[in-house]
C-alpha cells in the first residue's frame, strides 16, 4: 500500500529543513526587528500563501487566460486587484508583479526604450537599486539621472530636483526612498513631473501601510503610477503592486504579462487579498499610526541619549542614525545589536564619508515591533539598551544579558503568525 503523502507534513518528510524553519521561527520571536522593511504577515495571510492556489497556472488576466481551469482564480484576482483600488483609491491595480523589483522595471518597460533617461533618487541618499542606480539593470539599460537629498537638511530638495529634470527632461521620475525619514511631498513631484512632461511614479514599498491608512499622503491622486511591495508596511505576502490611472494600464499589463513575467503565483494574489482587507479595517489603522507614533518616540529616546538622528527625527516608520559622533562604524554597531537580540542593519547615511560596505550609519523601523503591540515604554527600554551595547560592542557579558532582557521582552508581545509553542 503507498503512503499517502499529503497528509504527512514538512517535520516527517524533510526534518532537517524543519529544524531550520523552527530555529527562524523562534529567532523572530525572540529579538526586536528593527528592519524597517520586515513585518510580520498574520496567519491569515500565511495560510493563503501556503494554499493549493500555488498549483495553479494562469497567464493572462481574469477573463483573457492562456489555460483552462481558471474558474477560481479569476475570482481571486479580482478580489485582490477591486482591494486594492478600493483600498487606495486607485482607478486601476495590477496584482501579479512577483516583487517590488519587477514592479518597477515592468513599469520602465511600458514607458521607456533602452537609453531613455530615468530621474531617481541616489541609493546612498535613501533611494531603491530600482531607481537607477549603477549596479541594477536600472541604471545600466537607462540613462539614469539621480537626485541626492539637500547638503545640509538631509531632506528632499525640491529646487534642485526641478533643476536636474529641467537639464535633462527625464521621460520617468521616480519618487520614493527606502532610508528617508521624513514625509515625501507627492504634490510636488508631480508639479515638477508636469513641468518637464514627464511620467510621475511614485514608489510607496516602504510606506504602502501607512499611506493606505491616511498617516502618509497618498501619491495616488498626483502620480501616473504607483508601485509598491506588499510585505512591508502593508504587511502582506512578499510581492509587488502596480496602481495606475486607467489611461495606463493596457501599457502596464502588457508590460507586466508578457512583457516581463509569465504565470502570476496565485497564492501570493489570494495572501495579498487577505492583507488588503485586513489593510481596510479600524485596527489597520491604530496600528498604523502606532508605527509613527513609536518611531518618534524611538527618535526621541535615542537623541536623548547623544545619538545623532538624520534630519533630526522622523516622521514615518524610519529613522536612520548617524553613528559618527559615538565612533562607532555602522556594521560593528549593527553587529553587536545583532549579538543583543536587536536586529537592523548598517546603512549609508547621506554624504557618508565610509565606504558603502561599512558606513556610518544603521536604519532602524518600528513596523513589526508595533504588529506586536509594542508602544512607546518599549521604545524607551530599546533606546537603553542600545545605548548600553554601541557603548560597549565588544562586551559579550553585556550583550549576552541584553540578548535575555529582549527575549524575556517579547514573550509578552506574541508576534503575529508565529505559533507559541
Ligand atoms: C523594498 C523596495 C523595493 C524592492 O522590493 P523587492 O520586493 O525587494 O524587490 C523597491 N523600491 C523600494 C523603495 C523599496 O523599498
Amino acid at each position: 500500500m503507498t503512503k499517502n503523502l499529503g497528509l504527512r507534513t514538512i517535520a516527517e518528510t524533510d526534518p532537517e529543513l524543519w529544524e531550520l524553519i523552527l530555529a527562524e521561527e523562534q529567532r523572530q520571536a525572540r529579538t526586536m526587528r528593527l528592519i524597517p522593511s520586515e513585518n510580520y504577515a498574520s496567519a491569515a495571510v500565511l495560510e493563503a500563501t501556503g494554499s493549493v492556489l500555488t498549483n495553479k497556472y494562469s497567464e493572462g488576466y481574469p477573463g483573457r487566460r492562456y489555460y483552462e481551469g481558471q474558474q477560481l482564480i479569476d475570482q481571486v484576482e479580482k478580489l485582490a486587484r477591486n482591494r486594492a483600488k478600493a483600498l487606495f483609491g486607485a482607478e486601476a491595480a495590477n496584482v501579479q508583479p512577483y516583487s517590488g523589483s519587477p514592479a518597477n522595471l515592468a513599469v520602465y518597460f511600458a514607458f521607456l526604450d533602452p537609453g531613455d533617461t530615468l530621474m531617481g533618487m541616489a541609493l546612498p541618499h535613501g533611494g531603491h537599486l530600482t531607481h537607477g542606480w549603477n549596479v541594477s539593470i536600472t541604471g545600466k539599460y537607462y540613462n539614469a539621472v539621480q537626485y541626492t537629498v539637500h547638503p545640509e537638511t538631509h531632506r528632499l530638495d525640491f529646487d534642485a530636483i526641478r533643476a536636474l529634470a529641467r537639464e535633462h527632461r527625464p521621460k520617468i521620475i521616480v519618487a520614493g526612498a527606502t532610508a528617508y525619514p521624513r514625509i515625501i511631498d507627492f504634490a510636488a513631484f508631480a508639479d515638477i513631473a508636469r513641468e518637464v512632461e514627464a511620467l510621475f511614479v511614485a514608489d510607496i514599498a516602504h510606506i504602502s501601510g501607512l499611506v493606505a491608512a491616511g498617516v502618509h499622503p497618498s501619491p495616488v491622486p498626483h502620480a501616473d503610477v504607483v508601485t509598491t511591495t506588499t510585505h512591508k508596511t502593508l504587511r502582506g505576502p512578499r510581492g509587488g503592486m502596480i496602481l495606475m490611472k486607467k489611461k495606463h494600464r493596457k501599457a502596464i499589463n502588457n508590460a507586466v504579462f508578457p512583457g516581463l513575467q509569465g504565470g502570476p503565483h496565485n497564492h501570493t494574489t489570494a495572501a495579498l487579498a487577505v492583507a488588503l482587507a485586513e489593510a481596510a479595517t479600524d485596527e489597520f489603522k491604530v496600528y498604523a499610526q502606532q508605527i509613527v507614533d513609536n518611531s518618534k518616540a524611538l527618535a526621541e529616546a535615542l537623541s536623548e541619549r547623544g545619538f545623532e538622528l538624520v534630519t533630526g527625527g522622523s516622521d514615518n516608520h524610519l529613522i536612520l542614525v548617524d553613528l559618527t559622533s559615538k565612533n562607532i562604524p555602522g556594521k560593528v554597531a549593527a553587529q553587536a545589536l545583532d549579538r543583543a537580540g536587536i536586529v537592523c542593519n548598517y546603512n549609508t547615511v547621506p554624504f557618508d564619508k565610509r565606504k558603502p560596505f561599512d558606513p556610518s550609519g544603521i536604519r532602524l523601523g518600528t513596523p513589526s515591533l508595533t504588529s506586536r503591540g509594542m508602544k512607546q515604554p518599549e521604545m524607551v527600554k530599546l533606546a537603553q539598551w542600545m545605548a548600553e551595547v554601541v557603548a560597549k560592542p565588544e562586551d559579550e557579558a553585556l550583550t549576552t544579558r541584553v540578548a535575555n532582557e529582549v527575549a524575556e521582552l517579547c514573550k509578552g508581545f506574541p508576534a503575529p503568525g508565529i505559533p507559541i509553542r
